[in-house]
C-alpha cells in the first residue's frame, strides 16, 4: 500500500521531468456586491459605443400612445432604419405590444407609400 504510493510519487517526480504550470484558478469574488458606482442610468461604463444609448423606455408607453397610427409618418420614421427596415426592439427599447402595433403600422404605411419598403423615404 505504502509502496504503491511511493512508486507513484517517485515516478511522477523523477521521470519525464515535465513540470506543468498549474492552472490558475479564477479568484472567486466573495462578499456582498456593493452598489454600482455611478448608480443611476447612463453611467460612464458604456464608453466608445457607436450608438448613444440612454435608459431604454418605450416611447409609446411614455407618451401614452395606445394605437399606433399608420398615417403618422414622422413617428413611424423614427423606428425605421435608413435602409427602410424596421428597427428591432432591442435597439429602440419599444415594448413588445407596442412593437407589434408599430410594425403593423409601418407595413400599412408602406402599402400606401408613406414609407419605403427599401431605401430612404423621399
Ligand atoms: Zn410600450
Amino acid at each position: 500500500m505504502a509502496e504503491e504510493i511511493k512508486a507513484l510519487t517517485a515516478s511522477a517526480g523523477s521521470s519525464g521531468g515535465e513540470s506543468r504550470p498549474e492552472r490558475s484558478e479564477r479568484p472567486e469574488r466573495s462578499g456582498p456586491r456593493g452598489p454600482r458606482p455611478g448608480g443611476g442610468p447612463g453611467g460612464s461604463r458604456e464608453g466608445g459605443r457607436k450608438f448613444f444609448r440612454r435608459k431604454k423606455v418605450c416611447k409609446f408607453c411614455v407618451e401614452k400612445i395606445e394605437a399606433v397610427n399608420y398615417k403618422d409618418v414622422r413617428l413611424l420614421a423614427q423606428f425605421v432604419a435608413e435602409n427602410g427596415k424596421i428597427t428591432p426592439r432591442r435597439l429602440t427599447g419599444v415594448c413588445t405590444p407596442h412593437q407589434r402595433r408599430l410594425s403593423r403600422a409601418i407595413k400599412q404605411a408602406r402599402n400606401i407609400a408613406l414609407l419605403p419598403f427599401a431605401g430612404r423615404a423621399q
